[in-house]
C-alpha cells in the first residue's frame, strides 16, 4: 500500500460549511413551510456584465477558425491581459510594477494555495485570526503547521484581529518567515489602513519576512485614501506578493480568473544564505505545473479592465454595497456592534452578550429562519462574532433583516 503525505492525516475536516448545511437541513425538515434566507452565501449572485459576455462570445468564435484559433498560451498569461491589468489597477495609483511581474491564473485560491511551495518546510507562518482557511490549510498540507490543539496549530503564529485592536493586527513577538494579510478582510470585512500596512511592510523589510497580501476584495474599497495595493507602500515590492481575483470584482467565481504580482526585486534565502528571486521561482513553478488560464477567459477578463466596463461593474457592486449598508444600519438600530460592511461585502457582527457564535447561529435559525456563518469557524478569535454577507438579493436581505429586528 502507498504511504500518504502524513500531514493530510492531521487536517481537521471541512467542518464549518458542512455543519452549517447540516443544521439548516435539520431545520428545514422540522419546518418545511418556512422559507430560510441565507446571509451566509459566500458567492456572488449578480450576472456577468454585458461587456464581458460580448468578449466571451467573440473569443469563442475565434476558436472556430484556423486563422484565429489559439492553443497553448503562455503559462503566465497573455500580454494583452497583463498590460490591461497594469494600466487599470496599478499605474493610475502610482504603482510602478511591470507587466512581466503579473502572473495570470485560474483564480486567487489556487495561487494562494500553491505559493507556499516556494518556502522551506521549516518556514514559520503567521496568519491573522480569524482567517480565510486556505492560508492555514495549505501550509498544514505541506507539513509546516505542526500539531493541532484546541483549534490552533502549534507551529503557526496567530495574529488576533478583534474589536479590541480595531482589527489591525499587532506585530508578532516571534519573527515569522511568511505573513498572510487580507484586506479588505474575509471574514471581518475590515480594512488595513495605510499606517498599519506601512508598519507591516517596514517590519517585513527589517526581519526579511515575505508578506503574502490577499487583495481579492480591493474593488469594494470606497475611500480613495485607503491602500488598494500593498505596492502603494514604499519598499513593498522588495517584500510582498499580491494576489487578486476577478471573482468578487466582476462575478468570475464560475468563469475563473485571478492574478498574482510577484515583483522581480522580491527575494528569499536558501538554507546556505544565498538570495534567490521568488519571481523566477514562481515562473519556474508555473511553467512546470500549469498550462495557463483559458484564452476565452483571458479575453473576458481583458474586458473588465477597459474604461467602458467601469459603469456596468460599478452597478453590480452597488447591489452588494447597498445590501451591506442596509445590514449595518439594521444591526446598529438593534443596538448591536457591527464591523466591516463599508469597503467589503461582509459584515462582522459581535454577538449580543458575548453569546458563543454557534449558539447565536442556532438562535437566528430558530427564531428568524436566517442563516449566518458562525465566527468561531474562522478561528479562535472569531468566537463571539458572526459573518453576514451582502450576496443575497436586496429583497431577501431586507426581509431577513426585518425578521431579525423582530427576533432579537
Ligand atoms: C473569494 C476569495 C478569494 C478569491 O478566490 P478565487 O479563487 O479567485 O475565486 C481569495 N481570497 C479570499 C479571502 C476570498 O474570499
Amino acid at each position: 500500500m502507498a504511504s500518504i503525505n502524513n500531514a493530510y492525516a492531521g487536517l481537521s475536516g471541512n467542518y464549518l460549511f458542512s455543519e452549517v448545511a447540516r443544521r439548516v437541513s435539520a431545520y428545514r425538515q422540522k419546518h418545511p413551510e418556512t422559507e430560510v434566507i441565507s446571509l451566509g452565501i459566500g458567492d456572488v449572485s449578480q450576472p456577468m456584465i454585458p461587456a464581458v459576455i460580448r468578449a466571451l462570445h467573440k473569443a469563442v468564435d475565434e476558436m472556430a477558425c484556423a486563422e484565429t484559433f489559439r492553443g497553448y498560451g503562455p503559462e503566465q498569461g497573455y500580454g494583452f491581459l497583463r498590460e490591461a491589468i497594469l494600466n487599470h489597477d496599478f499605474l493610475p495609483r502610482g504603482v510602478n510594477i511591470r507587466a512581466e511581474e503579473i502572473f495570470i491564473s485560474d483564480g486567487a485560491k489556487s495561487d494562494i494555495g500553491n505559493f507556499q511551495e516556494l518556502f522551506g518546510e521549516d518556514a514559520v507562518i503567521a496568519l491573522t485570526d480569524p482567517v480565510y482557511p486556505v492560508y492555514e490549510d495549505s501550509n498544514a498540507m505541506a507539513g509546516r503547521a505542526g500539531t493541532r490543539e484546541n483549534g490552533r496549530w502549534n507551529r503557526i503564529v496567530y495574529l488576533p484581529c478583534t474589536a479590541a485592536n480595531a482589527f489591525q493586527p499587532d506585530l508578532p513577538s516571534v519573527r515569522p518567515d511568511v505573513i498572510y494579510l487580507c484586506s479588505p478582510n474575509n471574514p471581518t470585512g475590515t480594512v488595513l489602513d495605510r499606517s498599519s500596512l506601512t508598519a507591516w511592510v517596514n517590519y517585513a523589510r527589517e526581519k526579511e519576512s515575505v508578506i503574502l497580501f490577499d487583495a481579492a476584495y480591493e474593488a469594494f474599497i470606497q475611500d480613495d485614501s485607503l491602500p488598494r495595493s500593498i505596492y502603494e507602500i514604499p519598499g513593498a515590492d522588495e517584500v510582498a506578493v499580491e494576489f487578486r481575483s476577478l471573482s468578487k470584482t466582476a462575478g468570475f467565481t464560475g468563469l475563473r480568473c485571478g492574478y498574482a504580482v510577484v515583483p522581480e526585486k522580491l527575494t528569499a534565502r536558501t538554507k546556505d544564505g544565498r538570495l534567490l528571486s521568488l519571481h523566477d521561482m514562481w515562473l519556474r513553478r508555473q511553467c512546470t505545473k500549469y498550462n495557463g488560464c483559458p484564452y476565452i477567459v483571458q479575453r473576458a477578463a481583458e474586458a473588465v479592465f477597459q474604461p467602458e466596463a467601469g459603469e456596468e461593474l460599478a452597478a453590480a457592486l452597488a447591489v452588494y454595497r447597498d445590501n451591506a449598508r442596509i445590514m449595518l444600519d439594521a444591526f446598529r438600530r438593534m443596538g448591536l456592534s457591527a464591523f466591516g460592511g463599508v469597503h467589503s461585502p461582509y459584515v462582522w457582527l459581535q454577538t449580543p452578550k458575548a453569546m458563543p457564535s454557534w449558539d447565536f447561529f442556532d438562535l437566528l435559525l430558530e427564531r428568524a429562519a436566517v442563516v449566518c456563518t458562525p465566527g468561531a469557524g474562522f478561528g479562535v478569535s472569531g468566537e463571539g462574532y458572526a459573518r453576514f454577507t451582502a450576496f443575497n438579493s436586496p429583497e431577501n436581505t431586507k426581509k431577513a433583516l426585518e425578521r431579525l429586528e423582530k427576533a432579537l
